[in-house]
């Protein structure tokens, strides 16, 4: 049953076994899982099923630095679904790597290993409609693949993972039906978790307190509950809920809101080859399930331990849009068009800087000597992109002149002094609003310089031509990306040491029995992965740890 909390005409008090805040990829996912297992389940979402200004203004707040961070109410939806109305529906697992504890990565380790959540990923991808669960290129494709750069071999990085593209599934509008259906659901939309309330001594959660902008209040009662509203909000009621603990809840040892992760992304150098230009390939390949899968430049496990660096993964990119020498006419176009991208995808189309008119004048050139490109172009977007059930996901320019610049996506090092706080200042309900002081690492700087280096060294090596780049510019190029978008980690981090983290094994939070979080907050570490199949696996895992406690809590009551 889905209702909205704004019709009720008068205060209510709601009892139930499990109750899930934050109808995003965690929150529905583990909904529906628990709903599988015969759980009954009360989701708490703030939205509706569409965006609304008013609702979307409670994610606002401040940046101690905005080169570094978007806006708090950028990069994330506040409505039913959440960010996944938005995302780009890129999947990718967790490498073995990213759950160890690495000495030259300071916190890593997570407390379980990738096998352990391997069954898991395999129900995520299938929730995220991605296909197989299959992400070595070798295996999951029979026929062989056009190599991304023929001649191409690397002791430091591998071709052969894929990354796999989720539909992208918008998970409130794709689950809804089975959300409404289930006899185990009842969703609330509208209704705004404003705070956690303790019982006596502090050490379980008595009830939940939410508001509607009708001024009607909403109690729930319940075994378990799961905070799932995404890192930031979920660190700022923890941090907000202080009527038993001063300094909030699960933060005895102050480490709620920090080690704040995103990843670290950016776009560098030229790629100049010194043959025919087709010897690229940076496009998708298409799996026989029809899932488009893209193959990048991955570091090996080995290279990052030997060099003591992070994850870090590379894909070949179109030349950079903003000077028109790349003589691509699509993307002059693009460039032109650029105010009526989104926010998000706008900040990803490099080059922030105003045109002069020079090269003002070069799009425009670009664009009518091209003018038939563009709307192949063009076509091929409303066709692939905008009509079709399974979105083509990025833009693919090949490049006239053969050169390509290379878009890296890598890990952040969880840093104590990276976090969100809360301000003096509040919303409408009277929540305070946060401050978000994201800061990367030495570590990080280096991760990205030696493997960009690495990356030149192997082209040169391989009699490919050369990769040009500046290694000044590396530092400048993370600058202007600062945060990469919407992947928030890390604010509520999992591990056994309670003065490191903040939720144990199962996501429960230290301390308090019957308290537990959903999401990228519970991450100790960010991989070069995105987060949202991992955050669904960890919510699958979750599922089957609150059914198994409801369980024994049946038989002892019985007994
Ligand atoms: C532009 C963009 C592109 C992206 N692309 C990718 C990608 O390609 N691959 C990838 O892995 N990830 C991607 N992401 C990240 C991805 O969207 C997130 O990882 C994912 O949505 C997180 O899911 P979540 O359920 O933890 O949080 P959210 O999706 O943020 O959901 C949180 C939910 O909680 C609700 N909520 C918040 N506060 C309250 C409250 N007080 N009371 C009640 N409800 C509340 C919100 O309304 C929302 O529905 C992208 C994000 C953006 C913005």
């Amino acid at each position: 049953m889905i209702e909205d909390a704004l019709e009720f005409d008068a205060d209510k008090t709601i009892v139930t076994d499990v109750c899930v805040v934050g109808a995003g990829a965690a929150g529905i996912s583990l909904t529906l899982e628990l709903a599988a297992r015969g759980v009954h389940v009360l989701l708490l979402e703030s939205g509706g099923r569409e965006a609304e200004e008013r609702t979307q203004r409670l994610y606002e707040g401040s940046v101690a630095d905005e080169r570094m961070h978007s806006p708090p109410h950028r990069y994330r939806q506040r409505r039913f679904g959440g960010s996944t109305t938005i995302w780009g529906g890129r999947c990718v697992p967790f490498d073995e790597i990213d759950f160890e504890q690495r000495f030259y990565v300071e916190h890593s380790g997570w407390p379980l290993q990738r096998a352990e959540l391997l069954p898991f990923y395999v129900r995520a991808n299938q929730l995220c409609e991605a296909g197989e669960f299959e992400y070595r290129a070798t295996a999951a494709f029979k026929r062989t693949l056009r190599p991304l750069i023929a001649g191409f071999e690397s002791e430091h990085f591998t071709t052969d993972c894929l990354e796999r593209f989720s539909s992208p599934t918008d998970f409130g509008a794709r689950y809804a039906r089975r959300l409404q259906e289930s006899p185990y659901v009842r969703v609330l939309l509208h209704a705004n978790l404003t705070a956690i309330r303790l019982g006596i001594g502090g050490t379980s959660v008595q009830s939940l307190l939410s508001r509607t902008f009708s001024q009607r209040v909403i109690t729930v009662q319940a075994s378990r509950f799961v905070l799932a509203m995404g890192a930031i909000e979920i660190a700022r009621l923890l941090l907000s809920s202080r009527d038993t603990h001063l300094q909030g809840i699960g933060n005895q040892h102050d480490c709620v809101g920090r080690y704040y992760m995103c990843h670290i992304a950016g776009t560098v150098g030229t790629l100049i080859q010194n043959r025919a230009v087709d010897n690229v390939w940076h496009g998708y390949d298409v799996s026989d399930e029809g899932i488009f899968c893209r193959r990048r430049f991955a570091l090996t496990s080995q290279t990052q331990r030997r060099l003591q660096l992070g994850n870090f993964i590379g894909r070949l990119h179109h030349p950079r849009i903003t000077d028109p020498a790349h003589r691509s006419a699509v993307l002059s176009a693009l460039q032109l068009a650029k105010g009526l991208i989104s926010y998000e995808y706008g900040k990803r189309l490099h080059g922030e800087e105003r045109l002069s008119a020079a090269r003002w004048l070069g799009h425009v050139r670009n664009v009518i000597v091209g003018a038939g490109q563009v709307i192949a172009f063009g076509h091929h977007m409303l066709r692939d992109r905008f009509l079709a059930a399974r979105k083509f996901p990025s833009i693919i320019v090949r490049s006239p002149a053969g050169r390509y610049s290379l878009d890296f996506h890598a890990e952040q090092e969880p840093l104590a002094a990276s976090r969100v706080t809360l301000t003096e200042e509040r919303d409408e309900f009277d929540t305070p609003r946060v401050m978000i002081d994201w800061h990367y690492s030495a570590l990080d700087l280096k991760t990205v310089r030696e493997s960009v280096r690495l990356f030149a060294q192997d082209i040169e090596r391989c009699g490919i031509g050369r990769f040009e780049y500046d290694p000044e510019s590396i530092e400048s190029e993370m600058l202007r990306y600062g945060a990469y978008g919407g992947h928030h980690l890390g604010t509520t981090r999992m591990g056994s040491d309670v003065r490191t983290s903040v939720v144990d094994l199962n996501c429960r939070v230290h301390g308090v029995d019957n308290l537990y979080v959903a999401g990228g907050a519970v991450f100790p570490t960010s991989s070069q992965a995105n987060p949202t199949l991992t955050i669904v696996a960890l919510a699958v895992r979750l599922a089957e740890h609150l059914q198994a406690a409801a369980l024994r809590e049946r038989a002892s009551v019985l007994a």
